[in-house]
Protein backbone atom coordinates (compact mmCIF):
# COMPACT_ATOMS: atom_id res chain seq x y z
CA UNK A 1 0.00 0.00 0.00
CA UNK A 2 1.11 3.31 -1.20
CA UNK A 3 -0.06 6.50 0.06
CA UNK A 4 0.00 9.74 -2.07
CA UNK A 5 -1.11 12.95 -1.38
CA UNK A 6 -1.95 15.45 -4.46
CA UNK A 7 -2.01 19.10 -3.37
CA UNK A 8 -3.98 19.56 -6.67
CA UNK A 9 -5.71 17.17 -8.66
CA UNK A 10 -8.08 17.49 -11.94
CA UNK A 11 -11.44 15.70 -11.70
CA UNK A 12 -14.11 16.12 -14.84
CA UNK A 13 -15.86 18.70 -12.58
CA UNK A 14 -12.75 20.48 -11.75
CA UNK A 15 -9.90 20.69 -9.92
CA UNK A 16 -9.78 19.16 -5.65
CA UNK A 17 -7.24 20.28 -3.35
CA UNK A 18 -5.57 18.11 -0.38
CA UNK A 19 -6.73 14.55 -2.01
CA UNK A 20 -4.95 11.51 -0.26
CA UNK A 21 -4.76 8.42 -2.82
CA UNK A 22 -4.30 5.23 -1.31
CA UNK A 23 -3.15 2.83 -4.23
CA UNK A 24 -2.46 -1.29 -4.00
CA UNK A 25 0.35 -3.15 -5.00
CA UNK A 26 -0.49 -2.40 -8.66
CA UNK A 27 -1.38 0.87 -8.26
CA UNK A 28 -5.00 -0.07 -7.88
CA UNK A 29 -7.10 3.40 -6.52
CA UNK A 30 -8.48 1.88 -2.88
CA UNK A 31 -9.12 5.05 -0.91
CA UNK A 32 -9.23 9.30 -2.23
CA UNK A 33 -10.08 11.08 0.70
CA UNK A 34 -9.97 15.29 0.94
CA UNK A 35 -8.05 15.71 4.38
CA UNK A 36 -5.26 17.69 5.22
CA UNK A 37 -3.10 14.96 6.73
CA UNK A 38 -0.12 14.15 4.76
CA UNK A 39 1.66 12.27 7.08
CA UNK A 40 3.73 8.87 5.99
CA UNK A 41 2.48 10.11 2.28
CA UNK A 42 4.27 10.75 -0.74
CA UNK A 43 3.36 14.98 -1.36
CA UNK A 44 2.68 15.67 -4.90
CA UNK A 45 2.99 18.98 -5.33
CA UNK A 46 2.00 20.27 -8.50
CA UNK A 47 -1.41 19.98 -10.38
CA UNK A 48 -1.95 16.16 -11.39
CA UNK A 49 -3.54 15.54 -14.80
CA UNK A 50 -4.60 12.25 -15.58
CA UNK A 51 -2.13 10.39 -17.29
CA UNK A 52 -1.84 11.18 -21.54
CA UNK A 53 -2.69 8.13 -23.34
CA UNK A 54 -0.94 8.08 -26.70
CA UNK A 55 -3.45 5.90 -29.02
CA UNK A 56 -1.16 5.74 -31.83
CA UNK A 57 2.53 4.69 -32.31
CA UNK A 58 5.10 3.27 -34.90
CA UNK A 59 8.05 3.13 -31.96
CA UNK A 60 10.89 1.97 -34.55
CA UNK A 61 9.57 5.51 -36.33
CA UNK A 62 11.26 7.95 -33.33
CA UNK A 63 14.46 6.53 -34.61
CA UNK A 64 14.02 8.58 -38.20
CA UNK A 65 11.93 11.66 -36.08
CA UNK A 66 13.67 14.78 -38.03
CA UNK A 67 15.62 13.23 -40.51
CA UNK A 68 13.10 13.38 -43.58
CA UNK A 69 13.31 17.45 -43.84
CA UNK A 70 16.45 17.78 -45.90
CA UNK A 71 14.68 18.12 -49.93
CA UNK A 72 16.40 17.97 -52.56
CA UNK A 73 15.89 21.31 -54.38
CA UNK A 74 14.85 20.24 -57.82
CA UNK A 75 12.95 17.60 -56.44
CA UNK A 76 8.88 18.88 -56.60
CA UNK A 77 7.31 15.74 -55.05
CA UNK A 78 8.84 15.55 -51.79
CA UNK A 79 6.08 13.59 -50.18
CA UNK A 80 4.34 11.03 -47.66
CA UNK A 81 5.11 8.04 -50.44
CA UNK A 82 8.68 9.29 -50.68
CA UNK A 83 8.43 9.08 -46.64
CA UNK A 84 7.25 5.29 -46.58
CA UNK A 85 10.63 4.43 -48.89
CA UNK A 86 12.97 6.13 -45.98
CA UNK A 87 10.39 4.46 -43.71
CA UNK A 88 10.76 1.01 -44.93
CA UNK A 89 14.60 1.18 -45.31
CA UNK A 90 15.16 1.81 -41.24
CA UNK A 91 12.44 -0.87 -41.09
CA UNK A 92 14.28 -3.41 -42.80
CA UNK A 93 17.26 -2.54 -40.71
CA UNK A 94 16.12 -3.01 -37.14
CA UNK A 95 16.83 -5.78 -34.79
CA UNK A 96 14.92 -7.16 -32.19
CA UNK A 97 17.54 -5.26 -29.68
CA UNK A 98 17.90 -2.54 -31.45
CA UNK A 99 13.98 -2.10 -31.70
CA UNK A 100 13.89 -2.61 -27.72
CA UNK A 101 16.19 0.13 -27.20
CA UNK A 102 14.69 2.66 -29.61
CA UNK A 103 11.36 1.98 -27.92
CA UNK A 104 12.79 2.09 -24.58
CA UNK A 105 14.39 5.55 -24.97
CA UNK A 106 10.42 6.32 -26.85
CA UNK A 107 8.35 5.44 -23.79
CA UNK A 108 10.39 6.69 -21.47
CA UNK A 109 10.75 10.18 -23.32
CA UNK A 110 6.25 9.87 -23.59
CA UNK A 111 6.58 9.04 -19.82
CA UNK A 112 8.58 12.26 -19.11
CA UNK A 113 6.49 13.92 -21.53
CA UNK A 114 2.95 12.98 -18.99
CA UNK A 115 2.10 9.67 -21.50
CA UNK A 116 1.27 7.17 -19.16
CA UNK A 117 -0.30 4.30 -21.93
CA UNK A 118 1.00 4.09 -25.48
CA UNK A 119 -0.59 1.81 -28.22
CA UNK A 120 1.65 0.41 -30.38
CA UNK A 121 0.34 -0.17 -33.64
CA UNK A 122 2.92 -2.61 -34.47
CA UNK A 123 3.98 -4.21 -37.76
CA UNK A 124 7.57 -5.34 -37.84
CA UNK A 125 7.31 -8.56 -37.06
CA UNK A 126 9.51 -10.95 -39.22
CA UNK A 127 13.17 -11.54 -39.60
CA UNK A 128 14.98 -9.34 -42.13
CA UNK A 129 14.34 -11.92 -44.80
CA UNK A 130 11.11 -12.19 -43.98
CA UNK A 131 10.75 -15.10 -41.99
CA UNK A 132 8.59 -15.20 -38.90
CA UNK A 133 10.93 -15.72 -35.77
CA UNK A 134 10.75 -19.04 -33.53
CA UNK A 135 8.61 -16.53 -31.09
CA UNK A 136 5.68 -14.94 -33.66
CA UNK A 137 5.86 -12.39 -31.38
CA UNK A 138 9.51 -11.63 -30.85
CA UNK A 139 9.17 -8.10 -31.51
CA UNK A 140 6.19 -7.41 -29.72
CA UNK A 141 7.08 -8.66 -26.86
CA UNK A 142 10.71 -6.71 -27.38
CA UNK A 143 8.21 -3.47 -26.93
CA UNK A 144 6.23 -5.13 -23.76
CA UNK A 145 9.77 -5.38 -22.06
CA UNK A 146 10.40 -1.45 -23.24
CA UNK A 147 7.31 -0.35 -22.22
CA UNK A 148 8.62 -2.45 -18.65
CA UNK A 149 11.74 -0.43 -18.56
CA UNK A 150 10.24 2.86 -19.03
CA UNK A 151 7.51 2.05 -16.89
CA UNK A 152 4.56 2.99 -18.80
CA UNK A 153 1.75 0.59 -19.96
CA UNK A 154 1.07 -0.43 -23.18
CA UNK A 155 -1.36 -1.75 -25.13
CA UNK A 156 0.12 -3.73 -27.93
CA UNK A 157 -1.56 -3.88 -31.20
CA UNK A 158 -0.10 -6.57 -33.79
CA UNK A 159 -0.84 -5.06 -36.93
CA UNK A 160 -2.31 -7.39 -39.93
CA UNK A 161 -0.43 -6.38 -42.71
CA UNK A 162 -0.95 -8.39 -46.34
CA UNK A 163 -0.88 -6.55 -49.24
CA UNK A 164 1.20 -4.03 -50.75
CA UNK A 165 -2.18 -1.93 -52.29
CA UNK A 166 -5.45 -2.41 -53.39
CA UNK A 167 -4.88 -4.77 -55.90
CA UNK A 168 -1.73 -5.77 -55.55
CA UNK A 169 0.81 -8.73 -53.91
CA UNK A 170 3.56 -7.14 -51.37
CA UNK A 171 6.38 -5.92 -52.28
CA UNK A 172 9.82 -7.22 -51.21
CA UNK A 173 10.74 -4.36 -49.06
CA UNK A 174 7.27 -5.38 -46.97
CA UNK A 175 8.38 -8.60 -45.92
CA UNK A 176 8.94 -7.70 -42.25
CA UNK A 177 5.35 -6.87 -42.16
CA UNK A 178 3.40 -9.46 -43.87
CA UNK A 179 0.73 -12.31 -42.80
CA UNK A 180 -0.54 -14.23 -45.77
CA UNK A 181 -3.22 -14.68 -44.37
CA UNK A 182 -6.11 -14.31 -41.64
CA UNK A 183 -4.95 -18.09 -39.84
CA UNK A 184 -1.37 -16.33 -39.92
CA UNK A 185 -2.27 -13.29 -38.52
CA UNK A 186 -4.79 -14.90 -35.44
CA UNK A 187 -1.42 -17.07 -34.88
CA UNK A 188 0.84 -13.80 -34.52
CA UNK A 189 -2.16 -12.25 -32.40
CA UNK A 190 -2.33 -15.04 -30.09
CA UNK A 191 1.13 -15.42 -29.73
CA UNK A 192 1.23 -11.41 -29.20
CA UNK A 193 -1.36 -12.02 -26.15
CA UNK A 194 0.90 -14.84 -24.55
CA UNK A 195 3.31 -12.40 -24.58
CA UNK A 196 1.42 -9.23 -23.04
CA UNK A 197 1.36 -11.73 -19.98
CA UNK A 198 5.09 -11.11 -18.79
CA UNK A 199 4.16 -7.82 -17.79
CA UNK A 200 1.47 -6.49 -15.82
CA UNK A 201 0.94 -3.12 -18.08
CA UNK A 202 0.34 -5.19 -21.01
CA UNK A 203 -2.76 -6.11 -22.75
CA UNK A 204 -3.80 -6.32 -26.74
CA UNK A 205 -5.21 -4.88 -29.43
CA UNK A 206 -6.50 -5.82 -32.55
CA UNK A 207 -5.17 -4.26 -35.94
CA UNK A 208 -5.48 -3.85 -39.20
CA UNK A 209 -2.87 -2.00 -41.55
CA UNK A 210 -5.46 -0.29 -43.33
CA UNK A 211 -7.56 -0.83 -46.51
CA UNK A 212 -4.95 -0.90 -48.73
CA UNK A 213 -2.80 -3.31 -46.61
CA UNK A 214 -5.30 -5.62 -46.09
CA UNK A 215 -7.62 -7.81 -48.60
CA UNK A 216 -11.26 -5.77 -47.99
CA UNK A 217 -12.79 -9.65 -47.40
CA UNK A 218 -10.79 -10.23 -44.66
CA UNK A 219 -11.35 -6.65 -43.10
CA UNK A 220 -14.65 -7.60 -42.91
CA UNK A 221 -14.12 -11.38 -41.63
CA UNK A 222 -11.73 -10.29 -38.75
CA UNK A 223 -14.52 -8.00 -37.67
CA UNK A 224 -17.12 -9.96 -37.76
CA UNK A 225 -15.47 -13.22 -36.30
CA UNK A 226 -12.45 -11.72 -34.33
CA UNK A 227 -11.81 -11.29 -31.09
CA UNK A 228 -14.80 -9.10 -30.44
CA UNK A 229 -14.02 -7.84 -26.36
CA UNK A 230 -10.66 -5.81 -27.68
CA UNK A 231 -10.06 -2.69 -29.38
CA UNK A 232 -10.04 -2.30 -33.19
CA UNK A 233 -7.37 0.34 -34.57
CA UNK A 234 -6.92 0.57 -38.62
CA UNK A 235 -5.41 3.62 -40.40
CA UNK A 236 -7.46 4.89 -42.83
CA UNK A 237 -8.37 7.98 -45.24
CA UNK A 238 -4.42 8.86 -44.49
CA UNK A 239 -3.49 9.98 -47.78
CA UNK A 240 -6.02 11.32 -51.26
CA UNK A 241 -4.19 8.84 -53.49
CA UNK A 242 -5.56 6.02 -50.97
CA UNK A 243 -9.27 7.30 -51.58
CA UNK A 244 -8.83 7.31 -55.66
CA UNK A 245 -7.27 3.97 -55.03
CA UNK A 246 -10.47 2.71 -52.74
CA UNK A 247 -12.94 4.35 -55.42
CA UNK A 248 -11.05 2.24 -58.46
CA UNK A 249 -11.22 -1.14 -56.69
CA UNK A 250 -14.00 -0.98 -54.55
CA UNK A 251 -16.33 1.69 -55.93
CA UNK A 252 -16.13 3.06 -52.59
CA UNK A 253 -14.07 5.75 -50.46
CA UNK A 254 -12.38 3.06 -47.54
CA UNK A 255 -14.57 4.87 -44.69
CA UNK A 256 -17.70 4.78 -46.82
CA UNK A 257 -16.86 0.81 -47.73
CA UNK A 258 -15.89 -0.02 -43.76
CA UNK A 259 -19.54 1.79 -42.98
CA UNK A 260 -21.29 -0.36 -45.46
CA UNK A 261 -19.34 -3.94 -44.78
CA UNK A 262 -17.97 -3.97 -40.95
CA UNK A 263 -20.11 -3.61 -38.11
CA UNK A 264 -18.36 -0.73 -36.36
CA UNK A 265 -18.60 0.15 -32.91
CA UNK A 266 -17.37 1.86 -29.68
CA UNK A 267 -14.51 -0.91 -29.62
CA UNK A 268 -13.30 0.80 -33.32
CA UNK A 269 -10.67 3.24 -33.62
CA UNK A 270 -9.94 5.05 -37.07
CA UNK A 271 -6.40 6.44 -37.07
CA UNK A 272 -6.09 9.73 -38.75
CA UNK A 273 -9.80 9.31 -41.36
CA UNK A 274 -8.29 12.86 -42.50
CA UNK A 275 -9.74 12.92 -45.64
CA UNK A 276 -13.92 12.31 -45.82
CA UNK A 277 -17.49 13.38 -47.08
CA UNK A 278 -19.97 14.74 -44.43
CA UNK A 279 -21.83 11.09 -44.44
CA UNK A 280 -18.45 9.64 -43.93
CA UNK A 281 -18.05 12.43 -40.28
CA UNK A 282 -21.73 11.70 -39.46
CA UNK A 283 -21.33 8.27 -40.39
CA UNK A 284 -18.51 6.98 -37.72
CA UNK A 285 -19.99 8.80 -35.42
CA UNK A 286 -23.07 7.56 -35.52
CA UNK A 287 -22.24 4.14 -35.30
CA UNK A 288 -20.22 5.32 -31.90
CA UNK A 289 -16.73 4.76 -33.61
CA UNK A 290 -13.54 6.69 -32.46
CA UNK A 291 -11.12 8.79 -34.24
CA UNK A 292 -7.51 8.90 -33.32
CA UNK A 293 -5.88 12.01 -34.60
CA UNK A 294 -1.88 12.58 -34.60
CA UNK A 295 -1.97 16.66 -35.26
CA UNK A 296 2.14 16.80 -35.35
CA UNK A 297 2.91 14.09 -37.82
CA UNK A 298 -0.18 14.55 -39.97
CA UNK A 299 1.02 17.95 -40.32
CA UNK A 300 4.76 16.65 -41.16
CA UNK A 301 3.61 14.27 -43.50
CA UNK A 302 1.24 17.21 -45.31
CA UNK A 303 -1.85 14.28 -44.91
CA UNK A 304 -4.77 17.50 -44.71
CA UNK A 305 -7.05 18.67 -41.47
CA UNK A 306 -9.75 16.25 -40.38
CA UNK A 307 -13.01 17.85 -40.28
CA UNK A 308 -13.03 18.08 -36.70
CA UNK A 309 -15.79 20.40 -35.61
CA UNK A 310 -18.46 18.76 -38.18
CA UNK A 311 -17.25 15.31 -36.05
CA UNK A 312 -17.66 16.85 -33.17
CA UNK A 313 -21.05 18.33 -33.54
CA UNK A 314 -22.40 15.18 -34.52
CA UNK A 315 -20.85 13.69 -31.41
CA UNK A 316 -18.13 12.39 -32.38
CA UNK A 317 -15.43 10.65 -30.25
CA UNK A 318 -11.36 11.64 -30.63
CA UNK A 319 -7.89 10.54 -29.05
CA UNK A 320 -4.36 11.77 -30.04
CA UNK A 321 -1.32 9.90 -31.02
CA UNK A 322 1.93 10.79 -32.16
CA UNK A 323 2.73 7.88 -34.78
CA UNK A 324 6.28 8.90 -36.38
CA UNK A 325 6.86 10.58 -32.61
CA UNK A 326 8.24 13.73 -34.52
CA UNK A 327 6.64 15.35 -31.83
CA UNK A 328 5.91 13.66 -28.60
CA UNK A 329 3.94 16.37 -26.32
CA UNK A 330 0.55 15.59 -25.81
CA UNK A 331 -0.28 19.41 -25.32
CA UNK A 332 1.48 20.13 -29.02
CA UNK A 333 -0.71 17.57 -29.84
CA UNK A 334 -3.68 19.31 -28.72
CA UNK A 335 -2.75 22.66 -29.41
CA UNK A 336 -1.85 21.84 -33.27
CA UNK A 337 -5.47 19.65 -33.58
CA UNK A 338 -6.79 22.83 -32.32
CA UNK A 339 -5.01 25.59 -34.45
CA UNK A 340 -5.55 23.68 -37.44
CA UNK A 341 -9.16 24.01 -36.83
CA UNK A 342 -8.73 27.74 -36.14
CA UNK A 343 -7.13 28.74 -39.05
CA UNK A 344 -9.36 26.88 -41.60
CA UNK A 345 -12.59 28.16 -39.83
CA UNK A 346 -11.65 31.41 -38.76
CA UNK A 347 -13.56 30.89 -35.16
CA UNK A 348 -11.44 30.07 -31.64
CA UNK A 349 -14.15 27.27 -29.74
CA UNK A 350 -12.55 24.15 -31.27
CA UNK A 351 -12.92 22.37 -28.12
CA UNK A 352 -16.56 22.96 -27.26
CA UNK A 353 -19.88 21.54 -26.92
CA UNK A 354 -23.13 22.48 -25.69
CA UNK A 355 -21.94 21.23 -21.93
CA UNK A 356 -18.15 22.35 -21.70
CA UNK A 357 -17.25 25.59 -22.73
CA UNK A 358 -13.59 25.07 -21.64
CA UNK A 359 -11.48 24.38 -24.10
CA UNK A 360 -8.90 22.93 -21.98
CA UNK A 361 -11.27 20.85 -20.00
CA UNK A 362 -12.80 19.73 -22.89
CA UNK A 363 -9.65 18.52 -24.54
CA UNK A 364 -8.09 16.91 -21.69
CA UNK A 365 -11.30 14.84 -21.14
CA UNK A 366 -11.95 13.93 -25.22
CA UNK A 367 -8.29 12.51 -25.53
CA UNK A 368 -8.25 11.12 -22.17
CA UNK A 369 -11.28 9.13 -21.94
CA UNK A 370 -11.57 7.87 -25.75
CA UNK A 371 -7.33 7.39 -25.61
CA UNK A 372 -8.70 5.05 -22.77
CA UNK A 373 -10.82 3.14 -24.91
CA UNK A 374 -8.24 2.85 -27.63
CA UNK A 375 -6.33 1.18 -24.69
CA UNK A 376 -9.21 -0.82 -23.90
CA UNK A 377 -10.07 0.95 -20.79
CA UNK A 378 -13.37 2.07 -20.46
CA UNK A 379 -13.24 4.21 -16.67
CA UNK A 380 -14.76 6.99 -17.53
CA UNK A 381 -13.77 8.92 -14.37
CA UNK A 382 -10.18 10.98 -14.70
CA UNK A 383 -8.96 9.58 -10.70
CA UNK A 384 -11.91 6.96 -9.14
CA UNK A 385 -11.48 4.02 -6.28
CA UNK A 386 -11.16 0.99 -8.63
CA UNK A 387 -8.97 2.31 -11.19
CA UNK A 388 -5.16 2.37 -11.72
CA UNK A 389 -3.30 5.55 -10.50
CA UNK A 390 -1.85 6.95 -13.99
CA UNK A 391 -0.85 11.07 -13.41
CA UNK A 392 0.96 13.80 -15.43
CA UNK A 393 1.88 15.93 -12.77
CA UNK A 394 2.56 19.84 -14.32
CA UNK A 395 4.82 22.22 -11.63
CA UNK A 396 2.50 24.67 -9.90
CA UNK A 397 5.35 27.26 -9.63
CA UNK A 398 5.22 28.07 -13.31
CA UNK A 399 5.17 31.36 -13.49
CA UNK A 400 1.66 31.82 -15.37
CA UNK A 401 0.13 28.59 -13.69
CA UNK A 402 1.32 29.98 -10.53
CA UNK A 403 -0.82 32.58 -10.56
CA UNK A 404 -3.90 31.51 -12.41
CA UNK A 405 -7.36 30.54 -11.01
CA UNK A 406 -8.31 27.02 -10.33
CA UNK A 407 -11.25 28.12 -13.16
CA UNK A 408 -8.35 29.52 -15.58
CA UNK A 409 -6.14 26.77 -14.87
CA UNK A 410 -6.83 23.35 -17.01
CA UNK A 411 -6.63 25.83 -20.11
CA UNK A 412 -3.63 27.85 -19.10
CA UNK A 413 -2.04 24.46 -18.93
CA UNK A 414 -3.09 23.41 -22.33
CA UNK A 415 -2.61 26.28 -23.95
CA UNK A 416 0.61 27.51 -22.44
CA UNK A 417 2.75 25.23 -20.79
CA UNK A 418 6.04 23.46 -22.21
CA UNK A 419 7.57 20.59 -21.86
CA UNK A 420 9.85 21.23 -18.82
CA UNK A 421 6.53 22.07 -17.20
CA UNK A 422 5.65 17.86 -17.16
CA UNK A 423 7.79 17.66 -13.68
CA UNK A 424 6.10 14.02 -12.60
CA UNK A 425 4.65 11.33 -14.41
CA UNK A 426 3.22 8.39 -11.77
CA UNK A 427 2.05 4.97 -13.59
CA UNK A 428 0.09 2.17 -12.04
CA UNK A 429 1.07 4.21 -8.62
CA UNK A 430 4.44 4.14 -8.77
CA UNK A 431 6.53 7.78 -10.07
CA UNK A 432 8.67 6.72 -12.77
CA UNK A 433 9.22 10.75 -13.81
CA UNK A 434 10.26 12.56 -10.84
CA UNK A 435 12.01 16.56 -11.48
CA UNK A 436 11.27 16.29 -15.00
CA UNK A 437 13.56 13.08 -15.13
CA UNK A 438 12.88 9.90 -16.00
CA UNK A 439 13.98 7.18 -13.13
CA UNK A 440 16.38 5.77 -15.61
CA UNK A 441 17.01 8.32 -17.87
CA UNK A 442 20.52 7.52 -17.76
CA UNK A 443 21.24 4.28 -18.86
CA UNK A 444 18.17 4.34 -21.32
CA UNK A 445 20.11 7.12 -23.14
CA UNK A 446 23.26 5.48 -22.97
CA UNK A 447 22.02 2.12 -24.42
CA UNK A 448 20.07 4.42 -26.97
CA UNK A 449 23.19 6.13 -28.32
CA UNK A 450 24.93 3.13 -28.79
CA UNK A 451 22.26 1.38 -30.81
CA UNK A 452 21.92 4.38 -32.58
CA UNK A 453 25.41 4.69 -33.68
CA UNK A 454 24.96 1.07 -34.49
CA UNK A 455 22.14 2.18 -37.23
CA UNK A 456 24.21 5.05 -38.24
CA UNK A 457 20.98 6.68 -40.06
CA UNK A 458 21.83 9.61 -38.02
ZN1 LIG B 1 0.35 5.15 -38.22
Amino acid sequence: MTDFFFKHLLQKDGWKSNIRVSVDSEGIITSMVETTNSDNAEIISGFALPGFQNAHSHAFQYAMAGLAEVHAVSHTSDDFWSWREAMYSLALQVSPDQMESIATMLYSEMARQGYTNVAEFHYVHHQKNGQPYDNLAEMGSRMIAAAQTAGINITLVPIFYQKGGFGQEPNDRQRRFISKDIDTYLNLLAASEEACKNYTGANIGIGIHSMRGVEPSCIAEIAKNGPQNIPFHIHVSEQLKEIEDSLKHLGKRPVEWMLDNVNMSNRFHLVHATHLTDAETKGIAQVGANVVLCPTTEGNLGDGLFPLKNFQNYGGNWSIGTDSHIGINPLEELRVLDYGQRLISHQRNTYTSPKQGDSGQFAIEMATLTGRKAMGDISTEFFAVGTTLNAAVIDEKAPLLATTSAEKRTSTIVYTADATQQIATIVKGKIVVKEGKHNLQTPIRSAFAETLKSLSNR
